[in-house]
């Protein structure tokens, strides 16, 4: 039986364990390895805690990719409301997104956790990987321990919302192991105001926003 390791107990690595084991199901053992102390941490903050799943609107166009095609695969084949669906989890589009009918994201957290938990993913947390070692098998080592190996996947997401932790760890690891690191760009970035104004902290509005420069629009 092969040992698969995946790195990161976010939305990526979750629902990756969840495809592999439908997939493979006894062929292999999945391992999630989690620095935190609880998965899905990014994905309970996702939608103003609502968890808006996919966007009707979907366009290559909006990614920062160099593998156009690919990524247009994914869209034309991968359909959210009906993967979701499969693992237990109701969704409705309002206007062109689509949330859990629940409208909490914690749902979509537990539907992932115990589908994953079920198929007999095994989850361990408060294990930051550190440094991987490439023998006849992986080594892996956390902060606590070693595991090994025959893959290793990682899905240890990005810096964003500072919510994965910052750790540069992440882009250690795969440069040591000699794998090409593409530079992270900001998509969709939190506005700041001077003063601070808090009443306005993840209310969403559906406006338009001018950008001034001495008194003229710039940007509208
Ligand atoms: C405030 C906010 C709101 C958002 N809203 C939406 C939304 O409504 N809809 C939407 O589609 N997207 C939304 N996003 C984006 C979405 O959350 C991310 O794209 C998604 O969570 C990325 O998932 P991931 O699994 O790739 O990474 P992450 O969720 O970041 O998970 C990576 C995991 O890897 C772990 N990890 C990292 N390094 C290590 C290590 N060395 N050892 C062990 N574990 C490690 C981290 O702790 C983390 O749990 C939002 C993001 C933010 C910040």
């Amino acid at each position: 039986m092969k040992k698969i390791i995946i790195i990161g107990a976010g939305a990526s690595g979750v629902y990756l364990s969840i495809l592999l084991k439908q997939k493979l199901e006894y062929q292999c053992e999945i391992i999630v390895l989690e620095q935190n102390a609880s998965p899905l941490k990014k994905l309970l903050a996702t939608g103003n805690g609502r968890c808006n799943l996919s966007n009707k609107d979907m366009s290559v166009d909006y990614f920062s990719t160099d593998q156009k095609d690919y990524v247009q695969d994914i869209i034309d084949q991968f359909d959210m409301l009906k993967q979701m669906n499969e693992l237990g989890l109701y969704c409705v589009y309002q206007g062109n997104l689509l949330y859990p009918k629940s409208e909490q994201a914690l749902s979509v957290k537990q539907v992932m956790m115990n589908c994953a938990n079920e198929l007999g993913v095994s989850f361990f947390y408060n294990q930051e990987v550190i440094s991987i070692e490439q023998s006849k098998r992986y080594l892996v080592h956390t902060t606590h321990q070693t595991y090994q190996a025959d893959y290793v996947i990682f899905a240890m997401g990005s810096e964003a919302g500072k919510l994965s932790g910052v750790n540069n760890s992440r882009y250690d690891i795969l440069k040591k192991l000699k794998l090409d690191v593409v530079k992270s760009t900001p998509s969709l970035v939190q506005m700041t105001t001077l003063p601070v104004i808090k009443e306005w902290k993840g209310v969403r509005v559906k406006g338009t926003f001018s950008l001034l420069e001495n008194n003229q629009c710039i940007h509208k």
